[in-house]
């Protein structure tokens, strides 16, 4: 597959069947192969808190592997150190998904791992990785307070023992994180991009982001990733050394997009967490899609944490209620295109609405 797929929805299971129909990964696969299925489940929380993968893709992409003829199928996770994975699979819901689909799951945290090598660097990695044909990485999209964002790499810390992850962090991530891709080498990427986290991996304050996303390069996804929370790459460093160290191209204007059901977009659904309610202030909303309105409280939350928002006293106006409205103010999207000062786009990229945002206020 060339590029990024992107699925609009809030149907987590039906959109990720479609979408794996749309590109059918594994037409080449032979019937014995072994399937890893890696979610997050850093923690055990369920995916309505932003934390973690939901287990509704897990189920869509085993109806689709097992209407392929697919059955040798394994979900494999290590959640961080502090909590059990055994339990994350219970409480995130996919003690359930394993009884329903007759497939395993298996806790990384019970493999002592092995020592593997890349650039001339050694890292601990979890056997069991080495014994798949094809490994499905399912990051979700989400803040993370040291790497700014959690996707397609850093997921795959999940699959070193609990040891190796101490000296992640003790190495300051960034590095390591881009240095295992070299190693554990994921064949397809889905990002669960209908429901992640403003600012932290443990999750709290959910958005809504109305998508699930594909590809096969995980410098592409994440670097597309981190525009669409309002990043420049150049803040994003593990993603920076990942392309560095030749494991994938940054997304740009030219890279193939293919999008689907963008007539399908959902609303916003959710109760906001107490900092997307206090970024919330600052929006007029009326009827707004759910990748419109997370794009603009990603903005807002970059705007805040540069000093900005609290002088700022105008709101912004969002959604399809705003349509053939000329108003002397901010907007945001197609659907606002004829207030006096507009950021373009179906849904915005929220480090367009960032850059925007930044000149107004500054020159407010
Ligand atoms: S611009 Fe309008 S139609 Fe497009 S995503 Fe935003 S609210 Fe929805």
């Amino acid at each position: 597959m060339k590029g990024l797929l992107i699925i609009y929805g809030n149907r987590p299971r039906e959109m990720v069947k479609k979408l794996l129909y749309e590109i059918d990964p594994v037409k080449e696969l032979s019937k014995n192969s072994i399937i890893g299925l890696k979610p997050n489940l850093v923690l055990a929380k369920p995916a309505t808190s932003g934390a973690t993968t939901s287990p509704e893709i897990a189920a869509g992409i085993i109806e689709y592997l097992q209407e392929r003829g697919l059955f040798n199928i394994h979900i494999m996770e290590g959640s961080w150190v502090g909590d059990s994975t055994k339990r994350a699979y219970k409480v995130c819901g996919y003690e359930n998904i394993a009884q329903r689909y007759k497939v395993t799951l298996i806790d990384l945290k019970d493999d002592l791992g092995v020592n593997a090598q890349f650039l001339g660097e050694t890292f601990k990695v979890c056997e069991t990785i080495n014994q798949v044909d094809y490994l499905i990485n399912l990051p979700v999209l989400k803040g993370h307070c040291q790497t700014k964002l959690t996707c397609a790499l850093k997921n795959l810390k999940g699959c070193i023992p609990d040891s190796e992850k101490r000296r992640f962090h003790s190495l300051g991530l960034h590095k390591p994180i881009a240095y295992l891709n070299g190693i554990i080498k994921a064949n397809l990427h889905i990002v669960d991009g209908v429901m992640g986290d403003l600012t932290f991996e443990e999750g709290g304050n959910p958005v809504e982001m109305g998508r699930i996303i594909a590809g096969t390069d995980p410098v592409l996804v994440d670097s597309y990733v981190a525009e669409l929370m309002g990043y420049e790459i150049s803040e994003v460093k593990h993603v920076q050394i990942a392309h560095k160290i030749g494991l994938g191209q940054l997304y740009n204007e030219d890279t193939s997009i293919q999008e689907i059901d963008r007539e399908n977009m959902p609303a916003v659904t959710i109760k906001p967490g107490h900092k997307v309610k206090h970024l919330a202030k600052w929006i007029n909303e009326n009827q707004a899609c759910s990748p419109c309105y997370g794009s603009l409280i990603h903005a807002l939350d970059k705007l805040d944490d540069m000093g900005l928002l609290r002088a700022f006293t105008g709101k912004i106006s969002i959604g399809r209620g705003y349509k053939d409205s000329s108003i002397d103010g901010i907007g945001i999207g197609i659907c606002t295109n004829k207030f006096s000062h507009n950021i373009a786009g179906c849904p915005p990229r929220a480090k367009d609405i960032v850059k925007h945002l930044e000149n107004v206020i500054k020159n407010a």
